[in-house]
């Protein structure tokens, strides 16, 4: 398809992300993906700096990965997981469950990091209910979090960048506590957990779980705090039998520079949620994880099972994609790799921080984070940074870089400079 069929065909029949069919949103028709290049239908190539989302590990187009899924596509691309088992869902609950927190041994396999959110909250409830608790179904969670777009995953994103006041009549309402003041460099500082110590202390009859993107918020506001709120948190929800769910679906699979931010706190949750990475960004397929204790609590309940099956539960080929692609991450020295990568976008990223307009520079792992202190206009930023060979996607006032762990020193220096340049020009050079 030429580009001005398929550009003209996308605005008039196709949504996008978070869109409008009134005023579309420009989109750049792509024509492959491979390491970390993008290539553009009309040829300009573009340096990721996005994963896809926190997705593409490993860049795109990768030669074991797609070995992987010709291997399992000759066997065969689907099944049903109701009453059968595979060696692809085999395969990569072993090498889970070696990587995982300790205790956390009850894999459900779902199909996108909403619905793995769903499962958590539904395990939590009817946990809880199975305790003889039923009133205990409500969730706490902080302000700025983001969990997913479906309906209760929606419930426990930000109150404000999660549109609760748009969809307030039929959304369920939640308890929601301050960000987290403590940010990831700062000293402990007690006076942190007191909302949470006080939520439960008053509500904790009406609570089924704590809900925290640990360490790093995503696309709730990029921001990073303390592991001893996690730690402290863990103590309270012990204390107020409230369930602790971790959604480690962008923070997985080593972007923090731990495998999984839980680490950070020595922690295991009760719940864990993992998605986007798991299959290097090749498919969509989500898991969410529990202790053996909780499973069995969650089976005692009065529906003697745990209530959902996804058509495409453990589906075998992204099963099979998401085997090789951890086995590829382990493979790698991927530890020294992240190290590097935090070091050179501190060095790049750090003298934004002089501009006027830029409020806050960050960095934790392989993810860098401009704040600037107005709102960017994606139409009119995403343009020059595809002018600049890059490919970066803003929201709200953050600009942001989540390479894949492939990328090249002198690839990475492109990315920062272009975005520095961009914004530069964009609000003026000081
Ligand atoms: N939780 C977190 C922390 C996320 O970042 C996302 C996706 N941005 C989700 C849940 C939802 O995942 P999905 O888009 O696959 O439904």
């Amino acid at each position: 398809m030429f580009s001005e069929e398929l550009l003209k065909l996308d605005q008039q029949h196709i949504w996008h992300p978070y869109s409008s069919t009134i005023m579309p949103s420009p989109v750049y028709p792509v024509e492959r993906a491979d390491g970390v290049m993008i290539t553009l239908k009309d040829g300009r190539q573009l340096i990721d700096g996005m994963s896809s989302w926190w997705a593409a590990l490993h860049g795109y187009n990768h030669p074991r990965l797609n070995a992987a899924a010709h291997k399992q596509l000759e066997k065969m691309s689907h099944i049903m997981f109701g009453g059968f088992t595979h060696d692809a869902a085999g395969e990569l609950t072993q090498l889970l469950l070696g990587i995982l927190p300790q205790g956390l041994d009850q894999i459900f396999y779902a199909d996108s990091g909403s619905v793995a959110v769903e499962v958590a909250m539904k395990m939590a409830v009817q946990y809880q209910h199975a305790k003889g608790h039923p009133n205990k179904y409500k969730f706490a969670t902080i302000r700025s979090g983001y969990h997913g777009d479906t309906w209760h995953a929606m419930s426990v994103c930000d109150p404000i960048t999660g549109m609760h006041s748009l969809f307030q009549q039929s959304l369920p309402i939640q308890f929601f506590l301050p960000q987290p003041s403590v940010t990831f460099d700062q000293p402990w500082n007690a006076k942190a957990i007191q909302p949470l110590a006080e939520l439960l202390e008053q509500h904790h009859q009406d609570i089924a779980a704590l809900i925290l993107e640990p360490v790093v918020q995503g696309a709730g506001g990029m921001y990073f705090y303390s592991p001893e709120y996690l730690r402290q948190a863990q103590i309270l929800c012990q204390q107020y039998d409230v369930l602790l769910i971790f959604d480690e679906i962008a923070t997985g699979f080593g972007r923090t520079g731990k495998l999984f931010a839980a680490e950070f706190a020595q922690i295991t949750p009760d719940i864990m949620c993992i998605g986007k990475a798991l299959t290097g960004g090749y498919l969509t397929l989500s898991a969410t994880i529990t202790s053996k204790a909780i499973a069995d609590m969650i089976c005692q309940s009065e529906a003697k099972c745990f209530m959902h099956g996804p058509t495409f539960m453990a589906n075998p080929l992204a099963c099979a994609i998401a085997t090789e692609s951890i086995r590829l991450l382990l493979e790698s020295d991927w530890q020294t790799n992240i190290q590097r990568i935090e070091q050179q976008l501190r060095r790049e990223l750090q003298p934004a921080s002089q501009l006027s307009y830029v409020k806050d520079v960050r960095v934790l792992g392989a993810i860098g984070v401009i704040e600037l202190d107005r709102p960017v206009n994606l139409s009119t930023l995403q343009p020059k940074f595809v002018e600049q060979g890059i490919w970066l996607r803003p929201f709200n006032r953050l600009v942001y870089v989540m390479p894949p762990f492939i990328i090249q020193p002198d690839q990475l220096h492109q990315l920062t400079t272009g975005m520095i340049k961009v914004i530069k020009a964009e609000f003026g050079e000081q």
